[in-house]
C-alpha cells in the first residue's frame, strides 16, 4: 500500500479546499471502497481528506421531502422510521446490500460513489480503461458473467454494484454538492452518473473538488407501494446478479402509474421510463408486466457468458411487480 497524508477536515468548505489544493488528493468517507481499493494499489491517492468529522449527519423529515446529510450511515438511512413508511423500496434496497458491519460503517454519499465490483478493475495486472485510461478491457473477452448487459461500451461492460442507488433511482431523487470555489448546485440523480461510452473513468458529473453534502428523496405517494428484489448467487454479502425496484399505483385492478428501475445489468442505475409508461392503464397482470419487462431490457447486450442475464433480469421484473400487487406470476 502506498504512503499517503492524512487530513481532517472541520468543515465542507475546509474538505473541499484541501482537495482542490493538495495533489491527488481524495474525500475519505465510511472507508468502505477508498481503503480496499487503497490496500491493492487500485487507488492511490497521495492525500486523503476525511470528511467524517463534518455535521452532515442528520436527516431531516418535511412533508415535501427526506433530506439526508452525506455522512449519513446506510443503515440508519434503511431504519428511519419515515423512510419505511414514505419508501420501503429504499430500505429494502440498501438492507440487501454488503453486511450488517459494512451498511454500519459505509455512508449514503459513498454508497452513491462506490467503485464497480469488475475483477479487472480491481487488478492492477489486467487492461482496464476505467482504472487506467485506454489501457484495453480484459472483461470483454475474458470472464463475462457478473457484467453488464444495458449501457455498455466496447471500452467498458462494467456493472454498477450499488442496490441503494437503483432505489435512489427510482425515488427522482436529487443529489446536492459544494465545490471549493464555494458553489452549489442540485444534481437530479438519475443524471448523475455517466455511462462508459469511450472514457469509462469519467463515472459521474462530479468535479474532483465537488463535495456531496446531501441527498434528497422527494415524498411521492407512488413510494409508499414500492418493492425492492435482489437476486444473487447466495442470500448475504453478494451483488446482484438483477434486481429490480417497483413502485405502483392502481386504481381497482387497472395501472395508473408505474414506476421500474433495474441494477446487476446496467453500467448505471437504471431506470426504465419506457416500460413504465407502457403499464399506465393496462391491468396488473403478469402480461402487462412481462411486456414491461421485455420494454426494459430491449437493446440489451450480451457478452459470452452473461446472456442468461436478460431473461433473469425480465423474471425478476415480473415477480417484483407481482409482488407488490400481489399477482400469481
Ligand atoms: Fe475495466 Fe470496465 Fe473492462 Fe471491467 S469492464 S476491465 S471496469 S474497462
Amino acid at each position: 500500500m502506498k504512503a499517503f497524508d492524512y487530513y481532517r477536515a472541520g468543515s465542507p468548505a475546509e474538505s473541499t479546499a484541501a482537495v482542490a489544493s493538495y495533489h491527488n488528493a481524495m474525500f475519505l468517507a465510511g472507508g468502505t471502497t477508498l481503503v480496499d481499493l487503497m490496500k491493492i494499489d487500485v487507488l492511490t491517492p497521495d492525500t486523503v481528506v476525511d470528511v467524517n468529522p463534518l455535521a452532515l449527519r442528520e436527516i431531516e423529515v418535511t412533508d415535501e421531502a427526506i433530506v439526508v446529510g452525506a455522512n449519513v450511515r446506510n443503515s440508519q438511512l434503511a431504519w428511519h422510521p419515515a423512510v419505511r413508511e414514505r419508501f420501503p423500496v429504499l430500505t429494502q434496497a440498501i438492507l440487501s446490500g454488503a453486511t450488517t458491519q459494512i451498511r454500519n460503517m459505509a455512508t449514503v454519499a459513498g454508497n452513491i460513489l462506490q467503485r464497480t465490483r469488475c475483477p479487472y478493475f480491481r487488478d492492477v495486472h489486467s487492461a482496464c480503461n476505467r482504472r487506467a485510461p485506454q489501457s484495453g478491457c480484459d472483461a470483454i473477452d475474458g470472464f463475462s458473467r457478473g457484467h453488464a448487459v444495458l449501457g455498455v461500451s466496447e471500452h467498458c461492460i462494467a456493472t454498477h454494484p450499488s442496490d441503494m442507488c437503483v432505489a435512489a433511482a427510482l425515488l427522482d431523487a436529487e443529489i446536492r454538492t459544494m465545490k471549493a470555489n464555494g458553489a452549489n448546485r442540485t444534481i437530479a440523480f438519475n443524471e448523475f452518473h455517466l455511462l462508459p461510452r469511450d472514457t469509462p473513468h469519467h463515472e459521474t458529473v462530479l468535479d474532483r473538488d465537488e463535495l456531496i453534502t446531501h441527498v434528497v428523496f422527494p415524498t411521492v405517494p407512488i413510494a409508499r407501494r414500492s418493492h425492492y428484489l435482489k437476486v444473487r448467487d447466495r442470500a448475504s454479502y453478494e451483488f446482484a446478479l438483477a434486481s429490480a425496484a417497483v413502485a405502483i399505483q392502481l386504481d381497482g385492478d387497472r395501472i395508473v402509474e408505474a414506476r421500474l428501475a433495474i441494477g446487476g445489468v446496467a453500467t448505471k442505475p437504471w431506470r426504465c421510463v419506457a416500460a413504465e409508461q407502457s403499464l399506465v392503464g393496462k391491468p396488473a397482470a403478469e402480461q402487462s408486466f412481462r411486456e414491461a419487462a421485455q420494454i426494459a431490457l430491449t437493446g440489451a447486450v450480451a457478452q459470452q457468458h452473461n446472456a442468461f442475464k436478460i431473461e433473469l433480469a425480465k423474471r425478476t421484473i415480473i415477480r417484483a411487480f407481482a409482488t407488490i400487487t400481489e399477482v400469481t406470476p
